[in-house]
């Protein structure tokens, strides 16, 4: 049995599990500069806000309402991400990590008639040692999870858990999910199906399998399997030691000019992000460091590194260096004599397969062809022919009004309770 862990309302569950006066009020995030709605409380669902939609365009149902908004709080999401995602791994053997807030969990060679309530512990202890609301579906394959994952969230009587395995239960739960909602099935492929009046799961797997091969490839045919409960797509295991690429250097004389500095840096986040590429690759964070020179006696020391998430993995050079710049910014410091720097790319995957997200405001597809075309002159022009002009050091704008603290991130943002 395969089984997924989904957070609900994710980005809000964050901010309510360190804001409790959110509960049971309308609460949506916001993209980057506060612009669209990335992420909704059930309560700014049901007043029909939608994901992505520009909040200039709702301001009357925000006021209305009182709607709360918040900023997104990136580095808040990360590591209460992470707290979940380390608290899976003690109930499972492998675990593959999804996307920011969803992880499958592997059942396999598990005792069947304990993971209604393993389920259940689950969902339990991720809620009471994180503050999470989270989705448990366990069912024979990938796909079928989803499905069960998503029942909890719409039946709260299920208590967070749902183990989907009776064939006659599936089939019930099947014939009740619409076709586009099926875990890969979206787009281009629900409207085909639509038109074939094929409107649930369970239409799509009494279609003959010649057809679903012939005009959705093998991938819609695996979802076809999948939904008959014949397991296709494999868990991915992480390497349990991060795959790392790096690139950095002693300078012949000591830098503590931040211009100087910034060029190597983003030298360095060029040559990084090729080889990222040339092994078709995507990286979750990058670490800018830099440092004085140990050796010399007398003279001011420092270490510092900072560590980017990004909330897509990447490959773009164009994004990478944007992210080393302001890391550097960040870290440097007037008056040290820098000996060394350097980057660092990690959370290294591969590039098919990479999980995109509602609140990504970059053209991928654009970008990709970019760096394709960029990767393709340097390659047979010489190195260098064309490179990323540096970003400029004025600050960046971003608006972020509504931006809640680094609860978890940051010394100074720890809520105090008061005692008596
Ligand atoms: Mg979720």
């Amino acid at each position: 049995m395969i089984g997924i862990c989904d957070a609900n309302n994710f980005y809000v569950s964050c901010e309510r599990v360190f804001n409790p006066a959110l509960n049971g009020r309308p609460v949506v995030v916001l993209s980057n500069n506060d612009r669209c709605i990335i992420a909704r409380s059930n309560e700014a669902k049901t007043l029909g806000l939608k994901m992505g939609q520009p909040i200039y365009q709702i301001a009357d149902v925000i006021r209305a309402n009182h709607v709360v908004l918040c900023s997104s709080n990136f580095k808040l999401y990360g590591d209460m991400s992470r707290r979940m995602q380390t608290i899976l791994k003690r109930f499972v053997p492998q675990t593959e990590v999804y996307s920011v807030d969803e992880a499958f969990l592997d059942f396999r060679g598990m005792d069947l008639t304990k993971l209604d309530e393993l389920g259940h512990t689950i969902s339990r202890t991720v809620r009471h040692s994180t503050g999470l609301p989270v989705s448990v579906g366990i069912a024979p394959t990938k796909t079928l999870a989803k499905i069960a994952s998503k029942l909890c969230k719409k039946y709260p009587k299920l208590n967070g858990a749902c183990y989907m395995h009776r064939p006659e239960d599936i089939e019930k739960v099947l014939r009740k999910t619409p076709v586009g909602d099926v875990w890969g099935i979206g787009g281009e492929y629900e409207e085909l199906l639509l038109r074939q009046g094929v409107k649930t799961a369970y239409d799509f797997t009494q279609l003959p399998p010649g057809w679903v091969r012939k005009r959705m490839t093998v991938e819609g045919l695996r979802t076809w399997k999948e939904l008959r409960g014949e397991p296709c797509i494999e868990i991915v295991a992480q390497n349990p030691k991060k795959k790392q690429i790096c690139n950095s250097c002693s300078f012949p004389s000591e830098v503590s000019d931040l211009e100087e500095l910034h060029t190597a840096v983003a030298t360095f986040t060029t040559t990084v992000a090729e080889k990222l590429r040339k092994q078709k690759s995507v990286c979750g964070e990058l670490v800018v460091f830099i440092h004085t020179n140990y050796f010399k006696e007398n003279a001011p020391v420092s270490y510092e590194s900072l560590i980017v998430r990004f909330s897509v993995r990447t490959d773009s050079t164009l994004e990478l260096v944007a992210a080393a710049t302001d890391a550097l910014k960040a870290i440097f410091r007037k008056g040290f004599a820098y000996k060394k720097a350097g980057v660092i790319l990690s959370d290294i995957a591969p590039k098919a397969g990479v999980q995109t997200s509602i609140f990504d405001t970059l053209d991928r597809g654009k970008h990709s062809r970019l760096m394709e075309a960029l990767d393709r002159i340097n390659e047979t022009q010489g190195r260098r022919t064309v490179v990323v002009a540096s970003r400029g050091f004025d600050p960046i704008k971003m608006d972020r009004q509504h931006l809640s603290r680094g609860f978890t991130t940051d010394l100074d943002d720890i809520i105090r309770v008061k005692t008596e």
